[in-house]
C-alpha cells in the first residue's frame, strides 16, 4: 500500500536539539534518487518512508539537505548503541587497516574473541556460538538443529516444529514457514505439514493465555509431543511488543524438557539489551536450548549468531554447518566493540530506566485517545501502540501509517511494520537515548496521534 506520497509536502519548520526539518518532505532534490530506487528495485522495497539517509550518528539520522531526525527506529532495531558509535567505527577502521577483510573457513583471532565474549554473556547452558549473517539464517539453523535432534532422539516421526500465530522469523523458505502470518507464506504452496502454528498468548488478540491453549492447539492439529522436535518463539512478538505470561513460559520450558523438545528463543529483536535485560528471555527466568541473535549484535554491520547447548550445536560434523561469511572479521570487530560499549556504558540499565518512563507514558497516551489505540505495551526500549478499528482488535493500517508519516514530517523517525503486524506504531530508540530525547519524542508522537485522529 503506498502510504507516503512522493509529492513533496510543505511541512512546518522544526528546530530543536534533537530534530530539524527545513524542507518539504519528501525533499524535492531527493526525488531522482527515490525514482532510481523505484525503477531498479523490486516493488517490495517501496514500503519505506521517502527519507534518503545521508549519515547517522548517536540518536540522529541526517539527510543531505539539512534535515535531522530523532531516530525511534534504530534502523529497525539494529543500532542499539546508537548510530556510528565511535568505538564501533574505530574497531571497523582498525580491522580494515590491519588488513584482514575475509577469511571464511580459515580461523581468525578476532572470531575466537567474539565467540568467547558471547558465550561469556550467554546463560550457562548455552556455550557454543555459530556465526551467520542475517537473522533469517539463524532461525533456519535453529529449525535444522531442532529437527536433527528430534530425529536422533525420537526417530523419523519427531520432526514437528511449533511456532506461533503472527510470529516473524525472517523471509527465507523455512523461516517463512515457521512464521505465523498465512498471507506471507501463500507463495510456498506445499507447506511442510509438520510445521504448525499455535496462538501466541499476548493477552490482547489471544485473551486466553493458559498453557493448555498451547497443548490443545497442538492436539487439534493432529500432533503429540512425540511428533515434535522443536518450539520456537520470538521472546516478544515483534508486532506488538507483547511478552507471554511468565507462568506460560515456565510450563513451556518444563514441557519441552520433559518431551526432549528443543526450545528456541528468537532474540533477533530482543537481544543485546533492548528490553532492559541483556537477553529478553531473562524476563521469563528460563534458559533456552538455542537462541537466535542478529540486528543489535553489532549495531552496524551484518552479522548474526545462533547460540546454544553444546550437544545441539555439535550435531553436524566438520564442514557441514558453515556459511561463506561466517564470522567476517570486520563485522566481528564491530560486534566485539558493540558488546564492550553495551557493558561499559551500562546501556542495559539505561534501556530499563527509559522503559520505566516509556511504558506509563504510552499507556497514558492510549487512555487519552481511547478506542483507536487498541493496546500499548513497552518493556525497556521496545514499545508499541496497536492501532485498531475502534471497538475491535482489527488492525487499522492506514491510521497507523498516517501517525508515522506525521511523526516523520515533524522530525521523529518511526516505522510501522507494513505487512507483518499491519498496524503497529513501534517505538525502538537506540539504548543510549536520554530522558530529554525520549520525552521530546513522546510529545511528538502524542501530537501526531491527536492530529491523525482529528483527520
Ligand atoms: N526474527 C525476528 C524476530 C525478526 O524481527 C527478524 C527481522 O525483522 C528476523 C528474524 C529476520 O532477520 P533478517 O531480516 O536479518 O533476516
Amino acid at each position: 500500500m503506498p502510504w507516503f506520497s512522493s509529492e513533496p509536502r510543505d511541512v512546518p519548520k522544526v528546530s530543536t536539539k534533537f530534530r530539524k526539518i527545513v524542507t518539504p518532505i519528501p525533499v524535492p532534490q531527493s526525488l531522482p534518487i527515490l525514482q532510481k530506487l523505484h525503477d531498479f528495485e523490486p516493488r517490495s522495497m517501496q514500503g519505506q518512508p521517502p527519507i534518503v539517509w545521508d549519515r547517522a550518528s548517536g540518536v540522529n539520522v541526517f539527510d543531505a539537505w539539512g534535515n535531522m531526525w530523532l531516530d525511534w527506529s534504530s534502523g529497525v532495531l539494529v543500532t542499539n548503541i546508537g548510530h556510528s558509535h565511535p568505538r564501533v567505527v574505530a574497531a571497523i577502521n582498525q580491522q580494515v587497516a590491519h588488513g584482514l577483510l575475509h577469511n571464511y573457513c580459515f580461523p581468525s583471532e578476532v572470531r575466537a574473541k567474539l565467540a568467547e565474549a558471547l558465550a561469556a554473556v550467554a546463560p550457562p547452558s548455552c556455550k557454543k556460538v555459530f556465526f551467520l549473517t542475517t537473522g533469517g539464517e539463524t532461525t533456519e539453523c535453529a529449525i535444522k538443529l531442532s529437527r536433527t535432534h528430534g530425529k536422533s532422539v525420537g526417530g523419523k516421526r519427531k520432526i514437528g516444529i511449533v511456532t506461533f500465530n503472527s510470529a516473524f522469523h525472517g523471509r527465507t523458505l523455512g523461516a517463512q514457514m515457521a512464521g505465523g502470518s498465512p498471507a506471507l507464506k501463500e507463495w510456498i504452496v506445499n507447506l511442510d505439514c509438520a510445521m504448525i502454528n499455535v496462538p501466541f498468548p499476548d493477552g490482547f488478540r489471544q485473551r486466553d493465555t493458559r498453557f493448555e491453549v498451547f497443548t490443545d492447539a497442538i492436539a487439534r492439529q493432529g500432533m503429540e509431543p512425540q511428533d515434535i522436535a522443536g518450539v520456537m518463539l520470538e521472546t516478544y512478538q515483534g508486532g506488538n511488543a507483547a511478552f507471554a505470561p511468565v507462568e506460560y513460559i515456565h510450563s513451556l520450558r518444563e514441557w519441552c524438557t520433559k518431551h526432549q523438545i528443543v526450545l528456541t528463543f528468537d532474540e533477533v529483536q530482543a537481544g543485546f539489551g533492548r528490553t532492559g535485560k541483556m537477553w529478553g528471555f531473562e524476563h521469563y527466568g528460563v534458559e533456552p536450548d538455542l537462541f537466535c541473535c542478529g540486528k543489535g549484535i553489532s549495531s552496524s554491520l551484518p552479522i548474526s549468531a545462533v547460540i546454544g547447548r553444546q550437544d545441539l550445536m555439535d550435531q553436524f560434523g566438520p564442514g557441514s554447518m558453515t556459511s561463506t561469511h561466517t564470522g567476517n572479521p570486520v563485522c566481528v570487530a564491530a560486534a566485539l566493540a558493540n558488546l564492550q560499549v553495551i557493558r561499559e556504558e551500562h546501556l542495559v540499565d539505561n534501556a530499563r530506566k527509559m522503559g520505566d518512563i516509556l511504558e506509563p507514558e504510552l499507556k497514558r497516551i492510549q487512555k487519552r485517545f481511547g478506542p483507536a489505540l487498541g493496546s500499548a505495551d513497552a518493556k525497556g526500549l521496545v514499545g508499541t501502540i496497536q492501532i485498531v478499528k475502534p471497538g475491535t482488535t482489527d488492525p487499522d493500517a492506514s491510521l497507523a501509517q498516517d501517525i508515522v508519516r506525521r511523526c516523520i514530517e515533524k522530525g521523529l523517525l518511526m516505522f510501522a511494520p507494513v505487512g507483518v503486524g499491519g498496524a503497529t506504531v513501534k517505538i525502538t530508540p537506540p539504548l543510549i537515548v536520554t530522558e530529554e530525547a525520549l520525552r521530546e519524542g513522546l510529545a511528538v508522537l502524542e501530537e501526531s496521534i491527536g492530529e491523525s485522529l482529528r483527520g
